[in-house]
């Protein structure tokens, strides 16, 4: 398959693909960013890289890191981690309190922001020191050394964090979280403010496509059937309340954040990345979508 011609075609075809997106601007730094930003990068297993754009510059990426930080808690933990989280899509938006309030303070999936803050303590209770564990796991899975967080997108978004902390408020009376409230959401808040290119996503995902294990040395960093239940999880609560239309337009498991970007993969075949930060009305990126179900569709590569 000639996937630089594929990734040529979708490039063209979404330069005039008519789009109404808003960059995101509840986190005011991040309403900076040039809205016409727009990069592609597909790792493919079996033969390497294909990319176009500003593939290689680095975005925040905001809810990806969920992704990372339910890994660590996996690693760490066993079955007991889904006590104190379910895996149920939400259907609900990703910073929504309302279920919260019905389902005594157990978040509904790792992938809303409650769920996150839970994982978050988790890890802030096993860890010595999260934030180094977190940025060294992130160095490991993309042989990236000098991935960190963006301190502007950091602080910006810590002045605005009323709603997180809302949830963390209301969680802790339900005694769901055992950290104080401030520590976890600076744990957090570090985590999304993390900046990573969509070849460094590509990268760091390769490992949900290859069972668990890093790619070139095959290193085994988490078991297959961990993988499998994470890439469910991306598959059925990836996208806010949008995972059923991702999963109906593009057909694979993957994670969005309000940076832009969104990354995928395809079991045995190939990890992708793209961004583009205008969001759609559910806060995913809007050409972002467009890209990938033109990816799926024209190599006939989707997990259906
Ligand atoms: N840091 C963002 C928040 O908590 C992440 C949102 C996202 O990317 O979904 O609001």
């Amino acid at each position: 398959m000639n996937y630089q011609q594929i990734l040529a075609t979708i490039k063209s075809e979404m330069s005039s693909v008519k789009h109404t997106g808003k960059v995101a601007s509840y986190i005011p730094e991040l309403e900076k960013i040039p809205e016409n930003k727009f990069g592609m990068h597909l790792y493919c297993m079996h033969s390497g890289h294909y990319s176009f754009g500003d593939n290689n510059e680095r975005f925040s990426i905001q809810s990806i890191s969920k992704v990372f930080a339910l890994t660590r808690a996996m690693s760490l933990m066993g079955d007991e981690l889904f006590t104190r989280v379910d895996v149920e899509p939400s259907g609900d938006p990703f910073n929504s309190l309302v279920q919260l309030e019905h389902e005594n303070g157990i978040p509904r999936n790792p992938f809303i922001n409650a769920g996150a803050l839970v994982i978050s303590d988790i890890l802030i209770s096993l860890l010595e020191d999260p934030k180094k564990d977190f940025l060294n796991f992130i160095h490991k899975i993309t042989g990236s050394t000098d991935i960190t967080v963006n301190t502007k997108v950091f602080n910006s978004e810590k002045k605005h964090s009323y709603r997180n902390a809302a949830l963390l408020n209301l969680m802790k009376s339900f005694g769901n979280i055992e950290n104080d409230i401030e520590t976890v959401i600076d744990f957090y808040i570090y985590q999304c403010s993390i900046e990573m290119s969509c070849k460094e996503l590509s990268s760091a995902f390769m490992m949900y496509a290859n069972s668990g294990k890093l790619l070139p040395n095959n290193e085994q960093l988490l078991s297959s059937s961990k993988v499998k239940r994470i890439n469910a999880i991306m598959q059925t609560c990836g996208f806010y309340d949008e995972a059923g239309e991702f999963s109906f337009r593009v057909g694979l498991p993957g994670k969005s954040g309000v940076g832009g970007g969104i990354v995928a993969v395809h079991p045995g075949q190939y990890a992708v990345a793209v961004w583009s930060p205008p969001l759609n009305p559910k806060g995913n990126s809007e050409l972002g979508m467009h890209a990938l179900e033109r990816l799926t569709t024209l190599t006939g590569l989707s997990i259906f």
